[in-house]
């Protein structure tokens, strides 16, 4: 048997037109969506995702913003900046690209953006929300994960779900919105025991835990959807998830590609959170 590859560049692509069509009638309607995306220091693979965000925006039709800030930009300094952008009016999502430096307590960043304009999802507020199954924003990864199962016309009332990774960013969320749909999951971290047992009773796996290739086929129950959100850099220079693409392919009814899978996805849900962000902005003002 060999798995269907999970085309995240196609359902992206779909969704964002999606996102330029109604950002065309939110502008009609007097709301031009805004988002700003903040990124403080050099680190290259940061400077590409902001790059790639601030360009989707642009091409979908919102009004985007790139600030881009030095490495011994304060923390002080980085509250002001986020505090202008919460009182900017053509701003409706703010998203400060982590990680940050040092010296920069991330926490109190991410806790400084309005909820409502806090399209990662990140806030504690938004957090508690989407745990109580009433999500103002759902973080873009996650999400994009649920509209690729969605798409592939997952069933997910009643499956067995594992998530292996259990950061704020990805695996706690993707926990919270597969079990708000019906699923039954368990989270994996590092300290788990016998994650191939877990993952071996799994319909739906969904790594991410940032190590190339550590779920292989003999891990995976035939005919399993297995959902790969690593982004690695191997020693030849090449993109790598954190699935064995092609043991996992012989055995998973799906698979998505490192790259064009989950990452295409993330930004597009970005579109959407910051559309959505405008779209209540504008129902707000309408009141
Ligand atoms: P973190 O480093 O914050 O979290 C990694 C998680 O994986 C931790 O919970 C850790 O466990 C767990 N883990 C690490 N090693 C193992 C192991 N051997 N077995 C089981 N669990 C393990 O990573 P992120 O969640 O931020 O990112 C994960 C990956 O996803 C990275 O490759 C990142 O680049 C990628 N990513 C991709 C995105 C996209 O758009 N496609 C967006 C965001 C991230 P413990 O809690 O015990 O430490």
């Amino acid at each position: 048997m060999t798995g269907r590859i999970i085309d995240g560049v196609a359902l992206a692509a779909k969704i964002r037109e999606d996102v330029a069509s109604r950002t065309s009638a939110l502008i009609a309607a007097g709301t031009k969506p805004g988002l700003a995306v903040v990124l403080v220091g050099s680190d290259p693979a940061s400077q590409v995702y902001v790059k790639n965000k601030v360009a989707a925006c642009q091409k979908a039709g919102l009004h985007s913003v790139l600030e881009q800030y030095p490495p011994s930009m304060t923390q002080a300094e980085l509250l002001d900046r986020v505090r202008a952008l919460n009182a900017d009016p053509a701003i409706h999502g703010i998203l400060v690209q982590l990680p940050l430096p040092a010296h920069i307590d991330s926490h109190l960043v991410i806790e400084t953006i309005a909820p409502e304009k806090d399209v990662d999802g990140f806030h504690v507020s938004n957090a508690g929300l989407l745990m109580t199954g009433k999500p103002l924003f759902r973080p873009c990864t996650p999400y994009g994960v649920m509209k690729m199962l969605a798409s592939e016309g997952v069933q997910l009332r009643g499956a067995v779900a594992v998530v292996i990774g259990a950061s704020n960013i990805v695996g706690k969320p993707m926990t919270m919105l597969l079990q708000s749909a019906g699923a039954t999951v368990t989270i994996c971290n590092s300290k788990t025991r016998d994650l191939g047992w877990h993952t071996r009773h799994a319909d739906i796996v969904v790594v991410a835990t940032g190590k190339p290739r550590m779920v292989d086929g003999s891990m995976i129950k035939p005919g399993a959807v297995v959902i790969d959100v690593g982004i690695n850099r191997g020693a030849d220079g090449k993109l790598c998830g954190d699935v064995d693409f092609d043991s996992v392919i012989q055995v998973a009814s799906a698979v998505t590609p490192v790259p064009g899978g989950v990452g295409p996805m993330t930004i597009a849900m970005l579109l959407v959170n910051t559309l959505e962000a405008a779209e209540r902005a504008q129902h707000k003002r309408a009141q």
